[in-house]
């Protein structure tokens, strides 16, 4: 459709639009001062992007003061598309609607089965999101796209669902699809890890930072990377599986095949494995966390144990990634400074000082949001200016 050439004005005209729109999209609303910062452009380039936006509709901008100086503030126009977010989890299905300017309209949460199949799950989801839409009031025609997580691994080829231990008979599924002919909508899919890191940095304990690894222990344990604003995958999308880092050659072997893996240490089946003894009946993660906040010691020690064994591949992380911050996110982070100090300890013996110095290790704020509100995020931060200009009529301002 469009007669670009690479290098031509008008298609960098289109890239530093999407440049700015882009940096808008993920921080909810940005001074033109920070926008000229976070992108590189110069504050007459983006003085006349925000025009052209404002003029379109696609962006507000607003007065407001920046370190006691009078400031304009851009935010996205509210009316300037709707996404939304599906998170499966362990046990839960929890769809959400969304707004550009970050507001969340609607959000629901029900209870799924480990055994539920992938066609009942999309059936499900497929229903969620259509009551949702109704009742936050828009159609379906004003969704841009949706964010899908799915708690395992994603194969960047075909987009199938790799082995999870959470859903075992979706193997093999390709959950993008499945979901995008249910709904005729574009769907963006990555892992839970990824995407409770997007909902921290947009939402949570990583607001304003560009660099940060979001850790998320559970059943599994798994990471998420930010690195310069954009989640890193790699080339395969395995990027982050701080789970597998082995911890003892001679160890309990792993579902990867490995052995002594760090998840084999601190995964919620180990953890209750060792409680076994002392706590007969059913246990639980969240039990474990429970009793040891009320003071059992059999928990606390397990909790401290586990925040130590997890510490040293966070030291391992941040020598190799040097993040700003670690968030830790999953059902033990729950657990708070009982899991938070043995991390610490274990970063500051472990990691190179330079790196552990500029670190915070800190628990997510959106607990067991944070999946679905990054799967929002995930839209935010993939749509790229198709998504931004079929909605706006940007297309006949910037090919002209
Ligand atoms: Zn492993």
């Amino acid at each position: 459709m469009s007669m670009d050439t690479p290098g031509s004005q008008s298609s960098l005209h289109r890239a530093n639009l999407e440049r700015v729109l882009r940096a808008v999209r993920m921080a909810g609303s940005l001074t033109q001062a920070e926008i000229a910062r976070s992108t590189g452009l110069s504050a007459a380039t983006v003085s006349n992007i925000v025009r052209e936006l404002k003029e379109s509709g696609t962006v507000v901008v607003a007065d407001t003061s920046s370190g006691g100086r009078r400031a304009r503030s851009v935010s996205l126009s509210g009316d300037a598309g709707i996404v939304v977010g599906v998170d499966f989890g362990h046990t839960h299905l929890r769809v959400a609607v969304g707004n550009l300017a970050h507001r969340v309209l609607a959000e629901e949460s029900e209870p799924i089965d480990t055994d539920v199949s992938a066609q009942q799950g999309f059936d499900r989801a497929e229903t969620l999101v259509g009551r949702l839409l109704t009742q936050a009031g828009f159609r379906p025609d004003k969704v841009i796209g949706v964010g899908l997580g799915v708690p395992g691994p994603i194969d960047v080829e075909t987009g199938a669902l790799g082995s999870t231990a959470i859903l075992p008979g979706w193997t093999g599924v390709n959950p993008g699809r499945e979901l995008s002919q249910r709904l005729g909508m574009q769907v963006y899919v990555d892992n839970d890890a990824n995407l409770g890191a997007l909902g921290e940095l947009v939402w949570g304990a990583g607001r304003g930072l560009s660099d940060l690894a979001y850790i998320k222990v559970a059943s599994g344990v798994g990471s998420g990377l930010v690195i310069n604003g954009q989640i890193y995958r790699g080339p395969g999308g395995t990027a982050g599986e701080i789970g597998h880092i082995t911890l003892d050659e001679a160890g309990p072997v792993c579902r990867c095949g490995n052995r002594g893996c760090l998840e084999t240490f601190v995964g919620s089946r180990y953890l209750l494995n060792l409680l076994n003894a002392s706590h007969p009946g059913e246990l639980t993660l969240t039990k474990v966390v429970q009793l040891a906040q009320q003071g059992d010691l059999g928990c606390r020690r397990v909790i401290a144990d586990a925040g130590r064994q997890i510490g040293s591949g966070v030291a391992t992380l941040c020598n190799l990634l040097n993040p700003r911050r670690v968030i830790l996110g999953g059902e033990l982070a729950e657990a708070g400074e009982l899991v938070l100090s043995p991390i610490r300890d274990s970063v500051a013996r472990y990691a190179i000082p330079s790196a552990a110095r500029q670190l915070s290790v800190v628990p997510g704020t959106l607990g067991g949001r944070a999946e679905v509100l990054g799967a929002l995020a995930l839209v935010m931060s993939e749509m790229g200016e198709s998504g931004a200009i079929r909605h706006t009529g940007l297309a006949s301002a910037s090919s002209a």
